[in-house]
């Protein structure tokens, strides 16, 4: 499974409707200060289901639409589009037959989010079981930012076993267990 495009429109800086292409496994971004690298990652996580503005560096969840600049008016909603290639099988259940997956967000001013799986509306819960186990998901391992070195030199055991458990693909069916113990 291989992110081979990102399609932005009205998320932060990324007003009008962008499509970045990754060719290869390997992707440089450069560019002067301020200019939307992280905002990149930020959409990435945020399609993923992140749901904590913090996370997103924000306040609320709607400052992730573009909120206006010295000759652009703010926007109504962002959305952010991730096409995954899905060739492998990795991604598996009801998609494992796809060669491609994508996975879109859309959030409006009144902070209501709508997911999208290959264009079929679904819950944010049904991204985050698609992508359990694959090491891809909001707060995976798969985006590691500035602090998160330290945060796993520092780990207790429990969460080293989580970052574990989820590159040994298991963390899914725990996460199923402790549902269904919960019922
Ligand atoms: P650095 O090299 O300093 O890390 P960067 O390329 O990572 O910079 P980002 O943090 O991605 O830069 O982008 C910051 C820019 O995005 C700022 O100019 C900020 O004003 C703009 N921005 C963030 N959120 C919004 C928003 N909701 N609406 C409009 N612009 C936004
Ligand atoms: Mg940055």
């Amino acid at each position: 499974m291989r992110l081979t495009t990102i399609k932005l429109a009205g998320f932060k800086s990324f007003v009008d409707p962008t499509t970045l292409h990754l060719p290869t496994n390997m992707t440089g971004v450069v560019g002067p200060n301020g200019c939307g690298k992280s905002n990149i990652i930020d959409a990435i996580r945020w399609v993923m289901g992140e749901s904590a503005a913090s996370r997103l560096r924000g306040d609320a969840l709607t400052d992730v639409i573009f909120s206006g600049s010295s000759g652009r008016k703010p926007v109504g909603s962002a959305q952010v589009e991730l096409l995954f290639d899905n060739s492998d099988g990795l991604v598996g259940g009801e998609y494992a037959g796809y060669n491609e997956i994508s996975v879109k967000r859309i959030v409006t001013r009144d902070g209501q989010s709508q997911y999208f799986l290959n264009g079929v509306r679904c819950r944010r819960r049904d991204i985050t079981d698609l992508f359990l186990g694959t090491g891809l998901g909001p707060r995976s391992y798969s985006i590691i930012e500035q602090g998160m070195i330290s945060e796993i030199v520092e780990a207790d055991p429990e969460q080293l076993r989580g970052h574990l458990e989820e590159a040994a693909g298991i963390s899914k069916y725990k996460e199923r267990r402790k549902e269904t113990e919960s019922r």
